[in-house]
């Protein structure tokens, strides 16, 4: 198996460049899952199982998932955190940043941004009747609350959403900055 790889790989590289620093088999390394992939936004811890030629490196990750990919998305966890490595391509800081911010946009905005959102006081869930639209995420309740992205959810959902999960709309993937009551 070796002989086959080497034959479709090439050499093994010692060492490959990563997001902050040099990268070499074996070592704890994260890598972000990005909303633009498709992904959650969120880090993933794992480590590097094999190297190759033209920079790129394969990684078992901790969750059990395994990814071969360009080493310049990957964050060594013995180099400066990815908030740290100013000017690294294509990757905003970690931590409460909303993704789809433009790039390199000032933290403070982001903070402002990442503000816990108030929510109006959440009636209780009501059924919705047959002949009218139900949330897009139960599919069961009214939707009395609406977004500033104009989408429209139940107020468990939306609660739920804001306070335990993501706090993006799920129909949009917008960051949830307002939401107010609807009346039908
Ligand atoms: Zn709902
Ligand atoms: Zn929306």
């Amino acid at each position: 198996m070796g002989a086959c790889e080497s034959f479709l790989y090439g050499k093994e590289p010692e060492t490959v460049n990563g997001a902050n620093g040099q990268i070499t088999k074996g070592m704890r390394v994260q890598t972000q899952y990005t909303i633009a992939e498709g992904g959650d936004g969120r880090w993933y811890m794992g480590k590097v199982t094999r190297l190759y030629g033209n920079n790129r490196c394969r990684i078992y990750y901790d969750d059990g998932d395994t990814w071969t990919g360009n080493a310049m998305e990957v964050y060594s966890m013995q180099g400066p955190p990815p908030s740290a490595s100013a000017g690294a391509p294509g990757m905003p800081p970690v931590g409460g940043v909303p993704m789809g911010m433009p790039m390199g946009a000032p933290v403070v905005q982001a903070m402002v941004v990442s503000q816990p959102v108030k929510l109006p006081p959440i009636p209780s869930p009501t059924p919705a009747d047959s002949n009218e639209n139900t949330c897009p995420v139960c599919q069961v309740n009214k939707m009395d609350m609406v977004l500033q992205c104009g989408h429209r959810l139940c107020g468990n959902c939306t609660k739920d959403i804001v306070e335990k999960r993501n706090g993006q709309c799920p129909v949009c993937r917008v960051q949830i900055t307002q939401v107010i009551r609807s009346y039908n």
